[in-house]
């Protein structure tokens, strides 16, 4: 097995799907392939409604559950919304922030985000801060600068001794639930820049022990390709990740 500088992270992001029922037969049968798991951290990234369920399924197993979103203030007024306290007593240990389908569609700016990640670290809780561009702007040739906006905007005023938990994850906005993964030179390439953004941002040695993930159609047979890359810290896995033996296949593969 190749060594990897940083511990991989492996992260199912269930979006809107599973209904308790489904999460418990999903957790049945997920976490006896994952049991002797030493090389990832795993993580279920699952809807409010089913996050008791799945932190008492996780409970003494190698598993650690995020929410998919949170508001960045401890209470008030904001109907709909789940506070970072809501998620500490639950149990949850992890939370995906701005992920580009809440910046698609619920208005999630890099302002929103940094005021979620300042909470998260506050409050103890492990941000996967989601970043990426969409196909107009690659092809326009601006990957580079929105990668470099959107991480120097989700740092912005962050205390570098505060930053150990945070992970990044780089989405390619046109390959989320696409078929379509990014090669891994390009993984590779815009992962050096966000890593060299948060060097800037926070400290050369905040962005050497800082994990960032890719996102964007892993499947089983792609895992272990982009995993084993020097900057790929491990994966955000949607549609893959909603079947038990599919996403214990990519934790499998991703050791390489
Ligand atoms: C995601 O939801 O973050 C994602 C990467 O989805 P998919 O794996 O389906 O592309």
């Amino acid at each position: 097995m190749p060594t990897h500088a940083r511990k991989l992270l492996i992260a199912a992001n269930w979006k809107m799907y599973k209904t308790p029922d489904e999460a418990v037969a999903f957790t049945h049968t997920f976490i006896p392939l994952v049991g002797n798991c030493r090389h990832a951290e795993i993580v279920l990234c699952a809807s409010p409604s089913l996050l008791p369920t799945v932190v008492e399924k996780a409970r003494n197993n190698p598993i650690h559950v995020a929410a998919q979103d949170m508001h960045w203030l401890d209470q008030g007024a904001y109907t709909g919304e789940t506070s970072p306290l809501m998620l500490k007593a639950l149990g949850v240990s992890h939370v995906l922030i701005g992920h580009s389908e809440r910046r698609q569609y619920f208005n999630e700016t890099n302002t929103t985000v940094n005021l979620k990640l300042k909470s998260a670290l506050a409050h103890g809780l492990v941000p996967i801060v989601c970043v990426g561009e969409h196909l107009a702007q690659r092809e326009a040739g601006e990957t580079g600068d929105v990668l470099r906006l959107q991480t120097a905007m989700a740092l912005d005023g962050i205390d570098p001794a505060a930053a150990g938990p945070l992970v990044i994850a780089y989405e390619p906005v046109w390959a989320i639930g696409t078929g379509r993964t990014a090669t891994p030179e390009i993984a590779e390439d815009a992962h050096k820049i966000i890593r060299a953004e948060i060097a800037n941002a926070l400290s050369p040695e905040v962005a050497a022990s800082t994990r960032i993930l890719y996102g964007g159609s892993v499947k089983p047979d792609n895992a272990g390709t982009l995993c084993c890359l020097e900057d790929i810290d491990g994966a955000l896995v949607g549609g893959a990740s909603l079947d038990a033996n599919s996403f214990a296949q990519i934790v499998a593969n991703s050791a390489g």
